[in-house]
């Protein structure tokens, strides 16, 4: 089992910040910005490559229900997903990046 799914079945503890039967967010243990939340589906699906129209629906759903608890949907914020090796991808479990609570800058990537 990789981090995310230890987190899904509560083996790992989480900041949660809002849940229900597909999705979980929960606040990212590095924080990268004054908020920092991650968003993952809880069926195993390895990254962006993997996802179907009807999981990218719910979730974008999901996601907009995060940004409304959070406080940051006015804003602003931004929404990553980091895909595979070059992508920087360290949990090999589809997860989307909600940074937000300040202006962010747009760093240099290379
Ligand atoms: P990636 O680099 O795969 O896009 O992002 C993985 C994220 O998971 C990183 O931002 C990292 O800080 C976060 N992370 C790794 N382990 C844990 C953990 O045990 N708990 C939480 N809440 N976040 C974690």
């Amino acid at each position: 089992m990789n981090i995310f799914e230890k987190i899904i079945t509560g083996e790992i503890p989480s900041k949660k910040i809002l849940e229900n039967s597909k999705f979980l967010a929960f606040h990212d243990i590095a924080p990268k910005a004054p908020i920092h939340a991650l968003v993952i589906p809880k069926q195993s699906i390895k990254d962006f490559n993997a996802i179907t129209p009807e999981l990218m629906k719910e979730m974008s759903e999901f996601i907009l229900e995060v940004v409304e608890e959070l406080g940051i949907k006015e804003s602003g914020y931004r929404l990553i997903t980091n895909i595979g090796n070059d992508g920087g991808q360290e949990v090999p479990h589809l997860h989307f990046h909600i940074l937000g609570g300040a202006k962010l800058k747009w760093p240099e990537l290379i």
